[in-house]
């Protein structure tokens, strides 16, 4: 079987979970559409549920809205539910992986971690202009996503998105490098690819 590439994988385990909360049941069958609250089925519910399983919030709206790559979305998408296979994910799941950062080799690798609090993405995001991120302490990538969402002037709001985007795609695949190919990350390198990538996106927009 060829290998999974990390969003494949991250897009397996996040059907898992969906299927996890399965469980058959004895009783006969019957027809209902769990997406409405009458059990009745609407259009509008179906188009609901296919673009964003029913749960659309302007969070989520933002990142369907950018002009950036799908792929990108999805990332992000997943990232925001924190269903990266990251090394906390799975070691609980009874997996054994290295659970060291790729980045600083000290702490757990987990979303919050390698996206919002280790000094890698710090200085990433420092030296391409984006928000303070010491303003950023409670250590959740969604709180950072959140705020750039809030930002009123549109076109300074979907800058802030870009840039986070390519500054958390960047250090997804700098992860994956380092994890499954033994390719250390390089500072200088990462920063050229992030500016690179808002540069390609900018002209999408
Ligand atoms: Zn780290």
């Amino acid at each position: 079987m060829p290998a999974l590439s990390a969003d494949s994988r991250g897009q397996l385990s996040m059907l898992k979970d969906l299927l996890r909360g399965h469980r058959p049941s004895d009783r006969s069958d019957s027809i209902r559409w769990r997406w409405t609250s009458d059990q009745l089925f609407t259009v509008k519910s179906l188009y609901q549920l296919i673009t964003d399983a029913g749960l659309r919030v302007s969070m989520n709206q933002h990142i369907w809205n950018l002009k950036i790559p799908v792929k990108i979305k999805v990332f992000i998408w997943l990232l925001l539910r924190k269903r990266l296979p990251t090394a906390d994910i799975l070691l609980i799941r009874g997996m054994h992986v290295n659970q060291n950062c790729a980045f600083c080799a000290i702490l757990t690798e987990s979303c919050d971690h390698i996206f919002n609090d280790c000094v890698y993405v710090r200085f990433l995001l420092l030296n391409i202009g984006g928000s303070d991120t010491t303003d950023v302490s409670t250590g959740d990538v969604r709180d950072h996503w959140a705020e750039t969402t809030e930002i009123l002037a549109d076109s300074s709001r979907k800058q802030g998105l870009i840039l986070l985007a390519a500054t958390w795609w960047v250090i997804w695949t700098d992860r994956n490098n380092s994890v499954f190919r033994g390719n250390p990350p390089n500072v200088t390198w990462s920063l050229e690819r992030v500016k690179q990538l808002i540069s390609n996106w900018t002209t999408m927009l």
